[in-house]
């Protein structure tokens, strides 16, 4: 594996080449998982609630991230191979379905360049290798998780373990940390929120985050270590007041206040001066 990612470094542009065509790529992706999860666990939920009631299951159609393939919402046209290479079709096809001629969301493309662009900074840094390939499944992960938790106030379970799992993991790979850091940063992110959580229930009687946020900081935890879960959650906090003027409501998301504050540590981690983290 080492000797490839040599290979990869030495041919010039490969890494910024590769990068910006797998952003490009895995943004595709996912907009298709940030429409389609939620869907996906509402339609499970349901089930569920029947399946408890006694009641047969619905039969509903088969639908997952692959099924069935992806087409115009408001007049059912096929989407073909050549209308969904990443953001060139949407310029190519005037942000229209060429079938109805109905406006095709500008989040598309939007998104397919924020992750190219994650993707491509995180390459310039560290060039091809472990350090590379994890901080970048972070990030694409972490854009996923930002958008489902915009779009519809939840962390989604399964990518939010998918984040923390192989952040656990893949700190066996990385220069940047140990396994240890690893754990510890784990159970001090989500330790630090419940407290946090438990505290604000005590006093104000009500929730001040959701369960979720409470597992998203743990993966989070993972990735950064635990001297860093302090400045993840004070990147944040300029968050929440960006978010709220934006929003235009004191009900904001947290999850994408979190994960910018991981990513921003993740790869500039190393620019912001020492008394500026607030470390553990
Ligand atoms: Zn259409």
């Amino acid at each position: 594996m080492n000797h490839l990612f040599m290979l990869m470094n030495d041919f010039p542009y490969m890494v910024e080449i590769t990068a910006i065509v797998f952003g490009l790529l895995f943004g595709s992706f996912a907009n298709v998982v940030v429409y389609r999860l939620p869907i996906m666990m509402k339609a499970r939920f349901e089930e569920n609630i029947r399946d408890a009631n006694g009641l047969n299951p619905k039969g509903q159609d088969v639908f997952n991230l692959a099924f069935p393939p992806s087409s115009c919402p408001h007049c059912n046209h096929l989407i073909r191979w050549y209308e969904n290479i990443p953001v060139i079709s949407w310029f190519w096809l005037g942000g229209k379905c060429s079938n109805c001629g109905e406006k095709i969301s500008k989040r598309y493309p939007l998104v397919e360049s924020l992750c190219a662009a994650l993707v491509f900074v995180t390459a310039i840094k560290f060039g091809f290798g472990y350090e590379y390939l994890l901080v970048s499944f972070a990030a694409l992960c972490g854009v996923a998780i930002a958008l489902i938790d915009w779009d519809e106030q939840i962390i989604h379970p399964d990518l939010c373990n998918l984040l923390m799992w192989v952040g656990l993991l893949g700190s066996i790979f990385r220069d940047s940390i140990e396994p240890e850091q690893a754990i510890f940063g784990a159970v001090l992110g989500y330790g630090l929120l419940w407290a946090i959580q438990a505290g604000y229930l005590y006093i104000a009687k009500k929730d001040a985050l959701g369960s979720g946020d409470l597992s998203l900081m743990g993966a989070i935890g993972a990735w950064v270590g635990p001297h860093q879960v302090g400045t993840v959650l004070s990147l944040a906090f300029f968050y929440v007041i960006a978010a709220r003027y934006m929003k235009r409501t004191d009900v904001v998301p947290y999850g994408p206040g979190l994960l910018m504050g991981m990513w921003v540590i993740l790869v500039f981690g190393n620019y912001i001066p020492a008394w500026a983290k607030l470390t553990f």
